[in-house]
């Protein structure tokens, strides 16, 4: 039997409608640094995105399914950008500004991006590599910045016959209608390309994600269900992670969809003024990686601030360590832990507690990555491939599936999507790389990436285990595990600590501490002490440059 029910596309446009309209009271903060933050409603967000639409058609010619690059901060320009460009019908490429320059210029070739709108303090980092980007032909500058270096870019492109036009934001958009039905939006097909995102190529070449506007429409609900993120228009959200990567969770679009008033950070990403935006704007809800909230903290413990507006944060991105989730228990604020990839779009799992738990019960559940909406499927495979048991013990790589999860990665203008085996099962499933298990009850704990788990002696070692016990002491500020060879183990962990200012903890001090929490045969041996630990783009351990540090006896490496 045939459904009698109405089959209407699920698009980006009927985001944008519905929040410019049923929500137009709805706000958009942008931090401005100094003085008054910039305010917008979502009315007025919706009316300059029409605007946008209509100069990126006249004015730019961009009238396909062409990708539309963004190299911005969070802030009102960049969320008029995530409605106007899928809604006309092309496909918002976010560029990671964090990325190292060669990667960039690698992507905005790979996906032939014509247009790219640029805030104008990111302007330094564009203009370098126009000169091998030959696809641009226009820039879109957006708010305040030296020109001098676009300028010269320019003027070298003009001369050699490749000429860039460059745009001012506001001038482009000035004296168009803003009426949703001034502007005459195409009918889509829900599956087309939306939005696309390259993951950060840690191994190999970045690989483009194309989200889909069916994807981001359900993507949507699934952040503003109670179980996820649920948002209503009584929140303000803080939007701290970044549009340039994974769509900042799908957050500003799930946010118009129901109304979730946004606090943008921009630029200001440092924890004091993330700490001042949040005392002074008391938004109810943030989002962004733990590397953030432990700066956040160490801010607020030296100089307090009131956080308690945030009834509630999302953090994910890497795993959340106890002792920061514990900390933050005190400070009134509960993070909610959350896993999810490029892939994923990103929501995968979210870690609510079941009911009727005591504070003390819900704690291992808290920590743990949470479990799957009925959205996202999941399988475990073992180390042959065969399937494992949900029994909280068996460990294997995390498969997943579902339809706002990636099943290929874009192949380039005119190419085919492709599928490596390394990422994709035979039957279509997402090989996530993370290993983990998954208890009788549906949650799931992950152990490690699949190359970062430490293999000593034909037993698997969890980093994560180990980085979150050393941070539990006292004297931890910050502390990264990574496998190394060993003659006699095959593998051994390697344990790089960063003390907290003044602390002079000896390792025999850490190593004990260790002892009663773990294993003994996986307390580390080799020990080093380091400034700091580091950073992939999005904020993560980079733990390929621990290895290599280690590898070209860079490290001051103490056994024990
Ligand atoms: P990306 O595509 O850059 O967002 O990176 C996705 C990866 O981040 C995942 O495959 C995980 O390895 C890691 N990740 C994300 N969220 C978590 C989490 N809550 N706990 C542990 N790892 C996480």
């Amino acid at each position: 039997m045939l459904s009698t029910m109405q089959d209407v596309p699920l698009t980006v446009t009927r985001i944008l409608h519905q929040g410019m309209t049923i929500h137009g009271a709805s706000q958009v903060v942008t931090w401005t640094g100094e003085g008054e933050p910039q305010r917008r409603s979502f009315a007025e967000v919706g009316g300059r995105a029409t605007q946008l639409a209509r100069a990126l058609r006249d004015e730019l010619g961009v009238t396909g399914d062409e990708p539309v690059a963004s190299l911005m901060w969070n802030n009102s320009e960049h969320l008029e950008a995530y409605l106007a460009v899928p809604a006309m019908g092309a496909v918002l490429h976010t560029l990671n500004l964090r990325l190292p320059p060669a990667q960039l210029v690698w992507i905005v070739n790979h996906a032939a991006d014509r247009v790219v709108i640029v805030n104008g303090s990111l302007l330094p980092l564009l203009a370098p590599l126009l000169p091998q980007l030959p696809t641009v032909e226009h820039i879109v500058v957006a708010g305040a910045g030296d020109r001098t270096a676009l300028d010269e870019a320019v003027a070298a492109r003009t001369e050699s016959g490749a000429p860039v036009r460059v745009h001012a934001y506001e001038e482009l958009i000035a004296g168009r209608p803003t009426a949703f039905g001034t502007f005459d939006w195409p009918e889509l097909d829900e599956r087309s390309g939306a939005a696309m995102c390259y993951t950060s190529g840690t191994t190999g070449d970045p690989k483009g994600v194309v989200f889909s506007h069916r994807s981001i429409y359900l993507h949507s609900m699934q952040v503003n269900m109670a179980e996820s993120m649920g948002l209503t228009d009584r929140d303000l959200s803080l939007v701290v992670v970044p549009q340039f990567h994974v769509m900042a969770w799908g957050l500003p679009h799930a946010a118009f969809m129901t109304g979730v008033s946004m606090l943008m950070p921009d630029r200001f990403l440092q924890p004091a003024p993330l700490a001042d935006m949040i005392e002074r704007e008391r938004p109810t809800h943030a989002a962004a990686v733990p590397t953030i909230w432990q700066g956040l903290l160490a801010e607020v413990t030296a100089r307090p601030r009131d956080l308690t507006s945030m009834a509630r944060v999302t953090i994910g991105g890497s795993a959340c360590p106890p002792s920061l989730m514990a900390a933050y228990d005190k400070l009134g604020v509960r993070l909610c832990h959350a896993w999810g990839m490029t892939e994923t779009s990103p929501l995968g799992t979210t870690s609510n507690p079941p009911a009727g738990l005591t504070a003390e019960e819900e704690w291992p559940y808290r920590l743990s990555q949470g479990r799957f909406p009925a959205g996202v499927e999941a399988r475990l495979a073992g180390p042959g491939g065969d399937l494992l048991p949900w029994d909280g013990e068996s460990a294997g790589e995390l498969e997943v599936r579902g339809p706002w999860i990636a099943g290929a990665y874009y192949g380039g203008a005119g190419a085919e999507p492709f599928r490596p085996a390394d990422k994709f099962s035979e039957d279509g499933w997402l090989r996530t790389g993370d290993v983990g298990v998954i208890g009788p009850d549906g949650y799931l704990t992950l152990t490690d990436r699949a190359k970062d788990v430490i293999k000593s002696g034909g037993e698997w070692i969890s980093s994560v285990e180990l980085e979150n016990a050393l941070m539990a002491h006292p004297d931890v500020a910050e502390a990264a595990v990574v496998a190394v060879p060993d003659d006699k183990w095959g593998e051994r962990p390697l344990a790089t600590v960063v003390l907290k200012d003044g602390a002079s903890t000896g390792y025999a001090e850490l190593k004990e501490f260790l002892a009663g929490k773990i294993a003994k045969w996986q307390v580390p041996e080799r020990w080093s002490v380091v400034p700091a630990v580091p950073k992939t783009s999005v904020g993560k351990f980079d733990k390929k440059v621990i290895r290599r540090q280690y590898a070209d006896g860079e490290l001051d490496v103490t056994r024990l």
